[in-house]
């Protein structure tokens, strides 16, 4: 079941509590037609976008627009055709020259990208692909993010949507959004070893629904049809949860009895959201049952009070994370609320330069599942004249442990490695007292090596 356990547990108990060197990220993918130049394009490329090695080798270029500005001789951009002796007279250039300079400044959220439950799932699948052979099951997106499941998948995690697809006995992870009940059955019935990432703050909700529905309540949950959140908490109690589309509100919804209503919510939502159906479900049933202040974690609240900050002074506000994100998509919302052009994007190659004409201020955030060096590269993109400013709205220090199974397994571990090696660990650090001092960037740095 474990790889080679003498090296490989070895590897396990120094794994780094110091930082990792980020690694030099590949070139995202060229866009645009292409078309090929006969004249040296690693040249022309210098210092402005790395191309990759295969594609200068096949001549393979992006054809992004005119590169020189007229008649001077001069490049549009001095970061490419300008410097080079062996400048050419042709249309290529690098894409950063459509947007860099365009804005005077970028406003950067704080807090934004990874959040408590996100670093738990993304250091837990780590150590899953470090311990097993592959392929590691995984049940669902670990986290909604493509960057993030494109890196694990390059390492063996094969990602399923059904617990049929997974062969018996082997590894599997259930993913930070929770899982109905009836999966996590199906998961340990048949997987050799099985680790629940689901985040706490998904699992509060989770025995909301349980005691709630143990009192004879019937619940609104607000939350996003299909999602795999909404998916598994309504699992709980499928028949005494009506799902509230947020933007639809109670549309035709008939308690059996008002006086026994509670409305929970998905994590995710926007705070907007959550109030306005809050204060229609009140109008409607004064007895409401509800949580003190909303189900919405700490995360999506903190990244979305930024956002309304940002709002107050940026011109445009862009969101880094994926569609199937839905904090992300909230962060969207928020900042169309406030009355501010915002946009979702994957990462930097998505900026489209039109959107930057007549901003001076961008603002940039990240959803809680979006690593950090795709903020980096959108900020290095836009390249502002002034510099970026950090806009804090609060400094978060949350902190998930690694789930309960995944502890037990690498603790029995290592008392094994202990008990079965000379040069062991024994007296020293466990492999768990180290987890708060690394991240998840860290682990993602680790697999991507
Ligand atoms: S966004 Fe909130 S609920 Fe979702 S994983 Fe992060 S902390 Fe947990």
């Amino acid at each position: 079941m474990c790889r080679d356990v003498g090296s490989q547990v070895f590897g396990l108990i120094n794994l780094p509590a110091t930082r990792v060197d980020k690694k030099k990220l590949p070139a995202g993918p060229i866009g645009h037609e292409l078309a090929p130049i006969s004249r040296n394009p690693r040249l022309l490329f210098d210092d402005c976008l790395a191309l990759p090695d295969d594609a200068i080798d096949q001549g393979r270029f992006a054809n992004v627009g005119p590169a020189d500005d007229g008649d001077d001789g001069e490049s549009a951009h001095d970061g490419t055709l300008g410097r080079n002796e062996n400048r050419l007279e042709s249309e290529y250039t690098c894409p950063a020259s459509n947007m860099a300079d365009m804005v005077e400044r970028v406003q950067l959220a704080e807090p934004r990208g990874f959040c408590a439950g996100v670093e738990m799932a993304i250091k837990s699948l780590t150590w899953m692909v470090r311990v097993f052979e592959a392929p590691v099951y995984c049940y669902h997106e670990i986290v909604h993010n493509r960057w993030v499941v494109d890196a694990f998948e390059r390492v063996g995690v094969i990602f399923v949507n059904s617990m049929n697809e997974v062969p018996l006995g082997a590894p599997v992870m259930l993913s930070a959004h929770g899982s109905a009940p009836e999966v996590v059955a199906a998961a340990q019935a048949s997987a050799g070893v099985v680790v629940d990432a689901v985040c706490p703050l998904v699992t509060k909700v989770h025995h909301e629904v349980k005691t709630l529905t143990d009192k004879g309540f019937q619940i609104l949950y607000i939350g996003h049809g299909g999602h795999d959140e909404a998916v598994g908490t309504i699992a709980e109690a499928p028949e005494h949860i009506t799902l509230i589309e947020p933007e639809r509100g109670l549309e035709s919804f008939k308690a059996k009895d008002p006086t026994k209503v509670a409305l929970l919510a998905q994590t995710t939502l926007g705070l907007f959201e959550w109030e306005d159906v809050l204060r229609q479900s009140q109008a409607e049933f004064p007895e409401l049952k509800t949580a003190r202040k909303s189900d919405l974690c700490y995360a999506t609240t903190n990244r979305q009070e930024a956002v309304q900050q940002l709002s107050t002074s940026a011109d445009l506000v862009l969101v880094v994370g994926s569609d199937s994100s839905s904090n992300t998509r909230a962060l969207v919302r928020v900042a169309h609320e406030a009355g501010i052009p915002a946009y979702r994007i994957d990462n930097a190659d998505a900026i489209d330069p039109e959107w930057l004409i007549g901003k001076e201020i961008v603002g940039v955030t990240a959803g809680a599942s979006a690593p950090d060096h795709l903020v980096s590269e959108v900020i290095d993109r836009i390249n502002p004249r002034n510099g970026v400013e950090l806009i804090q709205v609060t400094k978060e220090g949350e902190y998930f442990p690694l789930p309960p199974q995944l502890r037990g397994f690498l603790t029995a571990l290592q008392a094994v490695v202990e008990a079965g090696f000379s040069a062991s660990n024994r007296g020293g650090r466990g492999l768990l007292e180290d987890d708060r001092s690394w991240t998840a960037t860290e682990a993602l740095d680790l697999i991507s090596e």
